[in-house]
């Protein structure tokens, strides 16, 4: 199995956390996105332990809200000590609700507007990470109007390609996110930045990608963001005192994916980032890494109903579920690989061969091509749409008025409760005049 939260039962039914998915799917409905919150919570305790083995104390994760953000998830980062980052005025008034520390919030994007900056200032986010040079100055405007200091990271672009997928890979010199070190720009925001008065310049930031398993990765844009730690050191006398350095660690979507534990790779880190110190004369700083889709992914599955059995001879065959790319567009959007299983038939042989799509007017409502299912595969069977704690219920849409569905989190081996309502029709014109 790709996680070991995923067995078998003896009836033959799929188990996720140790409960019986297709009982699941009869008991809230489907489509169904459902979470593991047990493993949620092991991974933040990875996290947290092997950050404070490695670095120290003042080190802590952040959880990329943007992998999947609800209210009680913010509840559980609250309860592991988790920080967070956010990238929008939602993000952060989600967090604000579930009654999040938000000192302990890092505010992202590319594009901050003033409203946001506002807000989150409104709100006492922690600390900025300033994308650009307009970027810095709005805060600056913004902080000044209100007489306070805010404490800020300034994003930079070490020039790594992660080889991971283009769509994901953000760590190049010609990036939309980000001010390049190698063009010389990463030192001249940061020399505006310390002339300013109301921003406290705490370090830098780097995320060069998601989904990477690319050996030494992390370790080569730590080094190259310790080299202009002091660059910044010698030529401006600035001492970074904060280093973050982003989220993107992989996970298995497939049989053939590796398998990363945390531990071994916040190990890795430390190494290269202890080492750099060293040799360049740098104190440690307070270090952060921004894990999303490694925390919530493989603690997430979608269920859903089978209708409509389609074959088509001598071509394809195609199997629909009741739901699709609304709710699961990552297909439609960068063809990611994903396992899916019909979660009532776990042990008939898989040899039919067969596209899973879903119920949009939309060619490209895709859920897998081409995947192995059992032969007998029909109407009102349960399918299982595995490692889809991440980027699903953060990126669905109501596309052909379909409403988002409930999240359903599990925990103890037994218990499961409605962290997330589905949608109803009436929510879907609740705001047409
Ligand atoms: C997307 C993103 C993350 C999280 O990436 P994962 O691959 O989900 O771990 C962290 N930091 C920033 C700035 C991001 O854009």
């Amino acid at each position: 199995m790709i996680c070991d939260n995923l067995s078998v039962s003896e009836k033959g039914h799929l188990l996720f956390a140790g409960q019986d998915t297709v009982e699941i799917a009869e008991k809230y409905g489907t489509p169904l996105y459902v979470l593991d919150e047990d493993k949620i919570r092991e991974k933040c305790r990875a996290y947290k332990r092997a950050f404070a083995r490695y670095f120290d104390e003042r080190a802590i994760p952040l959880y990329a809200s943007k992998a999947n953000s609800f209210r009680r998830l913010y509840e559980i980062m609250t309860e592991e000590g988790m920080g967070i980052d956010v990238v929008s005025s939602g993000e952060i008034y989600t967090a604000y609700k579930a009654g999040f520390d938000l000192s302990k919030a890092y505010f992202h994007s590319n594009n901050k507007t003033d409203e946001d900056i506002s807000f989150a200032m409104d709100h006492g986010v922690g600390c900025f990470v300033a994308d650009n040079i307009e970027e810095v100055k709005a805060v600056e405007t913004e902080a000044s109007r209100r007489g306070i200091r805010q404490k800020m990271l300034l994003r930079l672009t070490p020039g790594i390609d992660p080889h991971s997928f283009e769509a994901v890979a953000t760590g190049k010199v010609d990036s939309k996110f980000g001010t390049a070190i190698e063009t010389g720009q990463a030192l001249e925001i940061t020399a505006e930045t310390l002339k300013t008065e109301h921003i406290e310049l705490m370090g830098f930031h780097c995320h060069v990608g998601s989904q990477v398993f690319t050996e030494d990765v992390f370790e080569r844009a730590a080094v190259i963001m310790l080299e202009f730690a002091a660059e910044a050191r010698d030529k401006l006398g600035f001492i970074t005192r904060e280093l973050d350095l982003g989220g993107g660690y992989g996970v298995r979507y497939v049989d053939s994916d590796p398998y990363l534990d945390i531990d071994t790779k916040v190990r890795e880190v430390s190494q290269a980032v202890k080492g750099a110190c060293r040799r360049l004369g740098l104190d440690l700083p307070e270090i952060h890494m921004e894990p999303g889709r490694s925390i919530v992914a493989d603690a997430g599955l979608v269920l859903y109903t089978v209708g409509t059995v389609k074959k088509i001879p001598g071509y394809k065959n195609y199997v629909s579920v009741d739901g699709g790319m609304p709710d699961s567009p990552r297909y439609a959007l960068y063809k990611s690989a994903y396992t899916i299983f019909v979660a009532n038939k776990m042990k008939e042989p898989c040899t039919f061969k067969a596209s899973v799509v879903g119920r949009c007017c939309e060619s490209g409502d895709i859920l897998q091509e081409d995947v192995m299912l059992p032969k007998s595969v029909g109407r009102y069977d349960t399918v299982a749409l595995c490692t889809a704690g991440a980027y699903h219920y953060s990126m669905a849409s109501r596309y052909n008025k379909i409403p988002i569905p409930a999240t359903v989190m599990l925990r103890g081996g037994d218990e499961s409760y409605i962290a997330v309502k589905g949608e109803t029709l009436e929510d879907l014109i609740r705001n047409d005049l």
